[in-house]
């Protein structure tokens, strides 16, 4: 491989610019960005919302400077088009001809259609335009209890706003974590003083506030809708096949099938197969750091003898004065072990169901627990727990 586009200036795409110079490679690299601005963190955009008017950089954050570099950082892709011995990136501005492409366009937040007033999370722009519009003796809806939603409830309550936070599941984070585990944080909300309003659906959206399924107006100076994501693929245009959430999906070693090894997808745009984990869907900021080291080896043939790396999916946030951290990826269905107290610093644990493996561990407020989980899944398998010495908080969470 002697030329490379990298299409998305995130992380992902950062990262796999900076994996390829540091895997040695020399040849051409292309980065097409669509934001006209370098690289940055989106964490703080939520957890920073108030204290922070200045994005985080790349650059200052993990020392990644493209100095240099083909950066075209206001140049999106609007096609790809794979031939036998090359592939071709469509711009604006003309195609991109090289011997691989690596897809690291991340995901964009879902505004339903008619909330054309509805704010969304998602760039610093974003966060600005956010900012704005809170503050002592302001309202602000939020839609949806996800982890993001989470977080800006928390941030723009402990600053004055007065939050409503409408969730149309049973508890907040459940799609992410389950309704049993979802609800333990539902006595958050109220500590904060934020208004949580559970199996609540929004109808409308108005310059106003929101309206509620069964009438109830909400009246606000902004609504958040923050209702999930969804993988930034229409520029694509049939060219990879996509899964059934619209991700690109990949192997253990990031190549779209199919495409000869040419095509491979990073990030929050790409689910890779994980030999521990199965289909993995993106989402989250370490796999957006770590798989383009997994990329970067697979373009330059520097694999181990073992293969693919294969982090564990993690996910933290801070929400409402809770730390949260979770390894690993829990199935529906799986057996859910707590340790600890529930209604203070708890652990749980999902188990595949009726056997000692274990499939993911969220810690709350739990630090050693986050630190034992870690090590529970840097293994090729599942690990392998005594269910009563998991259910024990003052027993370690250690492998047998
Ligand atoms: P992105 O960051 O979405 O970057 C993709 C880039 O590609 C964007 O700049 C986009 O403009 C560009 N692009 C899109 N289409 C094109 C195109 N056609 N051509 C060129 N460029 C294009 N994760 C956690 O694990 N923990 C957290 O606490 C956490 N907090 C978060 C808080 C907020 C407010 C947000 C928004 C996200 C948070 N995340 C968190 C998620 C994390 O930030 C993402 O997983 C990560 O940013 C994914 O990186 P990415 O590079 O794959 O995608």
């Amino acid at each position: 491989v002697r030329s490379v586009v990298v299409v998305g200036a995130g992380l992902a795409g950062a990262r796999t610019v900076a994996a390829l110079r540091g895997g040695g490679f020399e040849g051409s690299i292309t980065l097409l960005g669509a934001e006209g601005v370098e690289p940055y963190d989106r964490p703080p955009l939520s957890k920073e919302l108030l204290s922070r008017t200045t994005p985080a950089w790349l650059r200052d954050e993990l020392g990644i400077d493209l100095d240099g570099e083909d950066a075209r950082l206001g140049e999106p892709a609007t096609g790809l088009e794979i031939a036998p011995h090359a592939v071709a990136v469509r711009t604006d501005a003309g195609d991109l001809s090289a011997d691989a492409v690596v897809i690291a366009t991340g995901a964009a937040p879902v505004r339903p259609a008619g909330w054309g007033t509805a704010l969304t999370l998602h760039t610093a722009a974003d966060a600005a335009a956010l900012r704005a519009r809170l503050g002592p003796g302001r309202r602000l809806v939020v839609v949806g209890a996800g982890w993001i939603g989470a977080e800006v409830a928390g941030v723009a309550a402990a600053a004055g706003t007065e939050v409503t936070v409408v969730e149309a599941g049973a508890a907040p984070l459940a799609t992410a974590v389950g309704p049993t585990v979802g609800a333990l944080t539902v006595p958050w909300y109220a500590a904060a003083g934020v208004r949580l309003l559970t199996g609540s659906t929004v109808r409308a959206v108005t310059p106003q506030g929101a309206v509620l399924a069964d009438d109830e107006e909400l009246p606000a100076d902004a609504v958040l809708a923050a209702v999930g994501v969804r993988p930034a693929t229409s520029w694509l245009a049939g060219s990879v096949p996509l899964g059934p959430d619209g991700s690109v999906e990949v192997d253990a070693a990031m190549r779209v099938p199919g495409t000869g090894g040419r095509v491979l997808a990073v990030g929050d745009v790409a689910a890779r197969v994980s030999p521990r984990h199965g289909r993995l869907p993106g989402g989250h900021w370490d796999g957006a750091l770590r798989e383009p080291d997994i990329a970067a080896a697979t373009l330059l043939g520097a694999h181990g003898t073992d293969g693919p790396a294969d982090p564990a999916p993690y996910v933290w946030s801070d929400q409402l004065g809770h730390a949260i951290a979770a390894y690993g990826l829990p199935r529906l269905g799986d057996d859910e072990v707590l340790r600890g107290d529930p209604a203070g610093a708890f652990t749980a644990v999902w188990f595949v169901p009726a056997t000692d493996q274990v499939r993911a561990v969220l810690a709350v407020d739990r630090p050693r627990d986050v630190a034992a989980a870690r090590r529970l899944f840097s293994g090729p398998r599942l690990p392998h727990l005594d269910r009563t010495a998991a259910a024990d908080p003052d027993r370690p969470l250690r492998a047998r």
